[in-house]
C-alpha cells in the first residue's frame, strides 16, 4: 500500500518521513504500512480543495444529493470488505462492524435529503420596519479540515464528510494514523463516483500531518475529533487565525440506575455501554451511580454479567468483545489497573491484560470507587466501570455531573417523570433513558464542558458547515 493519499483527485505515494504501521489487535502483530504525507502535500491537498471549492459550492442542490446518496450505494457494495477490515484493524465483533456500516450508509443518505432541501432554506426573512426586504442564504463555509480518530473511523468521517459535501464545502480529511486504510475507502468512491478533483481530499499521517493541517491558513474551518490534549493544541492552531473550530473531545459519563429497575433490564444497558468497542467510546458510561435500593442485586449481577463475556479475536471466534485497538491503549488502560492497585479498589471483575497474544484486557468492574480517584474522573478509553452508590435523585445528579466532561448520559428508571426530571438536570449533550446507546442521524451529537464544542448530525450538522449571508434592500 504505498499510494495511499488522495490529492487533488489523484492516488499519490506520501512523501513524508514517517512510516505508518497499520496492525491487527487481536495478534498484535503488523499487516501493512505506508508512507504519511509530506507537509508539502498537506498544503496540496488545501490548495486541491481550495481550488474545488468555487465549482462545487455553486453546483445544484440535487447533484449534490445524487453524489451524497452515491456515497451511500458505494458504501453498501463494499459492506463486507468494510466489516472485515473494521474485525481485523480495529478489533471490532462483527455485529459491531456491521451496525458501523450501517450508520455510514445512514448518514449519506440522510445529508442527501438535506442537500435536497437546501435551496427552500433560503428564504425571506419578515421585518418589523418597511420599505426594506431581508432574505437569508445559507452558504458552505468553504474549505475544510477533517481530522478524527481511530475508535470509530468509518463513522466518524461520514459525520463530517457527508454533511460537508452537502453544504458546499470541500475537504482535506486526516484519518487516524492507527486506522488509515477505512478511510481510503472514501476516496475510492470519490473516483468510481467521478466526484470533481479536489472536493475530498485525504492526507494521511500521525500528529505532525495533523499539525500541519490544523495550522493551514487556506483552511475556513477545522473540525476535530479526538482526544482533548490534542483539541486544545486544534483550538489554539485555530485561535491564531481566528478560524471557526468544531471539536468532538472526551468523556466521563454517568449511567444511573434508580432502585425501581429491572435489575437485569440495567445489567444489560449497563455492560453495553462500557464494553461496545472494548470501552472505547467517547460516549462510554464508565461511571454507574447505583441508588442503595438495587446495589446489593445489581451488583454482584453485573459481575456475573461482566465474567461470562466471550473476548476473543473478531475473525476468528464468536465474541462479545474484541481487543483494544492499539497496544497505546492497551498500555494506558494496564497503567489504569496498576493504579486501582495502588488505590486499593475492590475489583468485582477484571483488572487485568488477558494472558494472551494481541491487546487484550478482562472486563472490569470497581466498586466503591473514592470520587478522587483518577479512575472516577479520568477518560480511560477502556472496559473498565467504576461505581459508586447513591442514597437520592438529587445526590445523583449531584455526583453525575461533577465531572469536567459532558459528553452523554444514561437513566435507568421505571418513573418517567423522575427519568425526564433527571436527563432536564444533566449536564450534557445527549441523554438516555432506558436504552442501549442508539445513535440517530437524525439526532444531534456532542457534548458540553470539556467535551467539545458544536454538534454533529442532525440539521446542526449541516450547520456547521454552514455560514449565513443576509441580503438586505431598500424598496424605495
Ligand atoms: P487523538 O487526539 O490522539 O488523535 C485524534 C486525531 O488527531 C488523529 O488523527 C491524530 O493523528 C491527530 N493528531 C494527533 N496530534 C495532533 C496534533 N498535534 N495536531 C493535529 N492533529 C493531531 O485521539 P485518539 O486517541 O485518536 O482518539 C481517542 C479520543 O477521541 C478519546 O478522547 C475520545 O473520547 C475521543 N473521541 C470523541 C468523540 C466525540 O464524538 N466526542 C468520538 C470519538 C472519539
Amino acid at each position: 500500500m504505498t499510494t495511499s493519499h488522495y490529492i487533488a483527485g489523484r492516488w499519490v505515494e506520501g512523501q513524508g518521513s514517517d512510516c505508518i504501521s497499520i496492525s491487527d489487535p487481536a495478534l498484535g502483530l503488523p499487516f501493512a504500512e505506508l508512507k504519511a504525507a509530506s507537509v508539502a502535500q498537506v498544503d496540496q491537498a488545501v490548495a486541491a480543495a481550495r481550488d474545488a471549492l468555487p465549482t462545487w459550492k455553486k453546483v445544484s442542490a440535487s447533484t449534490r444529493a445524487a453524489f451524497l446518496r452515491g456515497f451511500a450505494e458505494q458504501l453498501g457494495q463494499r459492506r463486507e470488505a468494510l466489516i472485515t477490515l473494521q474485525m481485523r484493524n480495529n478489533g471490532k465483533p462483527r455485529h459491531e462492524a456491521e451496525i458501523d456500516l450501517d450508520d455510514a450508509v445512514a448518514t449519506f443518505a440522510y445529508y442527501a435529503e438535506l442537500a435536497e432541501q437546501l435551496p427552500s432554506r433560503n428564504r425571506d426573512v419578515p421585518l418589523a420596519a418597511a420599505g426594506f426586504t431581508a432574505r437569508t442564504r445559507l452558504e458552505p463555509v468553504g474549505v475544510v479540515g477533517l481530522i478524527v480518530p481511530w475508535n470509530f473511523p468509518l463513522v466518524t468521517s461520514a459525520w463530517k464528510l457527508a454533511p460537508a459535501l452537502a453544504a458546499g464545502c470541500t475537504v482535506v480529511l486526516k484519518p487516524s494514523e492507527v486506522t488509515p486504510l477505512i478511510e481510503q475507502t472514501y476516496g475510492q468512491i470519490a473516483d468510481t463516483l467521478g466526484l470533481p478533483a479536489g472536493v475530498l481530499n485525504i492526507v494521511n499521517g500521525k500528529a505532525e500531518t495533523g499539525a500541519a493541517l490544523s495550522s493551514h491558513n487556506g483552511l475556513d474551518k477545522l473540525s476535530f475529533t479526538g482526544s482533548n490534549s490534542v483539541g486544545s493544541q486544534v483550538m489554539r492552531s485555530a485561535s491564531a487565525q481566528c478560524r471557526p473550530v468544531t471539536l468532538e473531545l472526551g468523556g466521563k459519563s454517568a449511567i444511573v440506575v434508580f432502585d425501581d429497575c429491572d435489575p437485569d433490564q440495567a445489567v444489560e444497558w449497563i455492560v453495553a455501554g462500557i464494553t461496545w468497542n472494548a470501552g472505547q467510546m467517547c460516549s462510554a458510561t464508565s461511571r454507574l451511580l447505583v441508588q442503595d435500593g438495587i446495589a446489593d442485586v445489581l451488583l454482584p449481577r453485573l459481575q456475573a454479567a461482566l465474567k461470562k463475556l466471550r473476548v476473543g479475536n473478531p475473525l476468528t471466534e464468536q465474541v462479545d468483545m474484541g481487543p483494544l485497538t492499539s497496544q497505546a491503549q492497551w498500555l494506558k488502560v494496564a497503567s489504569y489497573f496498576a493504579t486501582a492497585r495502588e488505590e486499593g479498589l475492590q475489583c468485582l471483575a477484571g483488572g487485568q491484560a488477558l494472558e494472551r497474544e494481541g491487546w487484550f484486557v478482562s472486563p472490569t468492574l470497581y466498586a466503591d470507587v473514592p470520587k478522587d480517584s483518577r479512575l472516577w474522573t479520568e477518560e480511560i478509553f477502556g472496559p473498565v466501570l467504576c461505581a459508586r452508590r447513591f442514597a437520592t435523585e438529587a445526590q445523583a445528579i449531584a455526583e453525575a455531573n461533577d465531572s469536567r466532561f459532558g459528553l452523554v448520559a444514561t437513566v435507568c428508571s421505571a418513573d418517567l417523570e423522575r427519568a425526564e426530571r433527571v436527563a432536564d438536570a444533566l449536564e450534557v449533550g445527549h441523554v438516555w433513558i432506558n436504552s442501549v446507546q442508539a445513535v440517530f442521524v437524525e439526532t444531534s451529537w456532542g457534548g458540553t464542558k470539556g467535551s467539545g464544542i458544536g454538534r454533529e448530525l442532525g440539521p446542526w450538522g449541516l450547520s456547521a458547515y454552514q455560514s449565513v449571508k443576509h441580503v438586505t434592500q431598500c424598496l424605495g
